[in-house]
């Protein structure tokens, strides 16, 4: 028997060999890690959730006509994506203050702000992923100016349409990452949306309590993470065939 080749082996999930030319395996592992890595912990279920919470997300998104990598969900903690050349930037969009951009400008979680904001960070991890603005995307070349247009203009788009899922479900969607990668077909390239969607890279509040549903209950300890994920994938309608002990049966709400 032949071992899958691994292509790329991230803090949260790894990338293998695909199927089928021109795509990749994309496997969710249970680690969670904060702070750049400085605090790490494998939550029992987390990969498992992450993987159908991200493929009901990108599935909708899909159906609204954002490209993504998307492809399909393989099993439980596998989903095959189109091989995409991946920009190297992490695309924050802000709803409401939270995380660090209220530690840096000073203003209280929890406030609304008075439109949606983006951000870009630099992904380097040897770097911390710096803060960067439009003018270093471009002047680096990290992303031309046509690729920053679509990036944007996407992310409006799943900004609006995810708010408005979210708060179908009684969530806030607070604040989110997104990433993006170039996908050539023949001689054509598109900016299509990768990585993940995921409690592990959104705040979401719920929207009654403001009770946290996301990974800040790891990074701030504050403990519960596997049942807000899971609640999260409740509310969606969604639920994975079974979160911990992954051969206990199928538990499937749909
Ligand atoms: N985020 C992420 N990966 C990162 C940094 C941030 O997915 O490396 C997400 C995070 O989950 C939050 C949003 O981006 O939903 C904004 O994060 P923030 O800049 O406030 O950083 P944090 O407080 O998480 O360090």
């Amino acid at each position: 028997m032949k071992r899958r080749r691994v292509i790329y082996e991230g803090k949260a999930k790894t990338l293998y060999e695909g199927t089928e030319p021109g795509t990749l395996v994309q496997y969710f592992k249970d680690d969670a890690t904060a702070g750049n890595g400085a605090k790490k912990d494998t939550i029992e279920g987390k990969g498992v959730l992450n993987n159908r919470i991200s493929e009901y997300l990108m599935t909708q998104l899909a159906g609204i006509g954002v490209p993504t990598h998307f492809v399909r969900r393989l099993n439980m903690r596998e989903q095959l994506i189109k091989e995409v050349e991946i920009i190297p930037l992490e695309v924050v969009v802000r709803n409401v203050a939270a995380g660090s951009m209220s530690k840096r400008l000073g203003i209280e979680e929890g406030t609304p702000l008075p439109r949606s904001i983006i951000e870009y960070y630099y992904k380097n991890d040897g770097l911390n992923d710096p803060w960067v603005s439009e003018e270093h995307i471009t002047a680096f070349g990290w992303a031309s100016p046509q690729d920053l247009d679509d990036i944007v203009n996407l992310t409006i788009r799943v900004n609006d349409f995810l708010s408005g899922l979210f708060l179908g479900a009684g969530i806030k969607l607070v604040d989110f990452k997104l990433e993006f990668g170039r996908l050539w077909e023949n001689d054509y390239m598109r900016i299509v949306l990768a990585d993940e969607i995921s409690p592990d890279n959104c705040r979401l509040w719920d929207a009654t309590t403001g009770n946290k549903l996301d990974k800040d209950r790891f990074r701030r300890d504050m403990g519960g993470v596997v049942e807000a994920y899971s609640e999260v994938a409740r509310r969606l309608g969604i639920m994975p065939e079974s979160v911990q002990g992954e051969n206990k049966g199928p538990v499937l709400v749909q």
